[in-house]
């Protein structure tokens, strides 16, 4: 069930277009379990001294997608965040300290602790959510078999890692592996689905 509206979303982009997205998958009780979940957009925009920087608008933690504001996203640059892809390991105290430097507006809100696994997709509009039906097929022994199953080849599964930069460097290369992906469940956490418009990666995540 798509709550998305072409005409409220027409002259939406950017920040705009990520809060309008956010709070369609917010509002649908199916996907967003507790509030939970977040979403990010990558856009270029000017920096304090007028150069162009790619900057990843991630949802700021704690915040609810259902009511949530453009001021509930925090900008990241993106090309700071990227190098990290070839690290071998980091801690959630290193991720989140290193997250910091990497604001372009301080006393923007906290980054998701997610942060990363949006930052590894390769796509500009990513969601990611706590979804019902998603953690229902995964809460079983037999997932791997079962998620295949229901979703095909296209849909990939990445194996329990709580959140953190273990799990959003395996999400990150699943997708350089397999560009024809179109989703990856988090087996016994959630879903990732990402695309080229705020809409096609709306639509993905509601088509699961
Ligand atoms: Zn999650």
């Amino acid at each position: 069930r798509s709550y998305w509206s072409d005409e409220a979303a027409a002259h939406l982009d950017g920040l705009e277009a990520l809060v309008y997205a956010s709070r369609r998958i917010g509002e649908d009780p199916a996907l967003v379990l507790w509030g939970g979940g977040n979403s990010s957009a990558k856009v270029t925009m000017k920096d304090h001294l007028g150069r162009d920087t790619r900057v990843l608008w991630i949802k700021g933690s704690g915040s609810d997608m259902r009511t949530i504001t453009a001021k509930q996203f925090t900008p990241l640059r993106l090309d700071e965040l990227l190098p990290l892809m070839d690290r071998e390991a980091m801690s959630d105290e290193e991720v989140v300290a290193y997250q910091t430097k990497c604001t372009t507006e301080p006393g923007a809100p906290k980054p998701s602790i997610e942060t990363l696994l949006h930052a590894f997709i390769p796509a500009p509009h990513a969601y990611h959510t706590h979804a019902d039906l998603i953690c229902a097929l995964t809460d079983t022994s037999d997932s791997q078999k079962l998620i295949r199953r229901v979703y095909g080849e296209d849909v990939g599964l990445i194996p329990y890692l709580r959140p953190g930069f273990a799990l959003a460097k395996l999400v990150g290369e699943a997708i350089r592996r397999n560009p024809r992906m179109r989703a990856i469940v988090l087996d016994k956490h959630g879903l990732v689905t990402w695309g080229e418009t705020p809409k096609a990666a709306y639509l993905e995540t509601v088509k699961m």
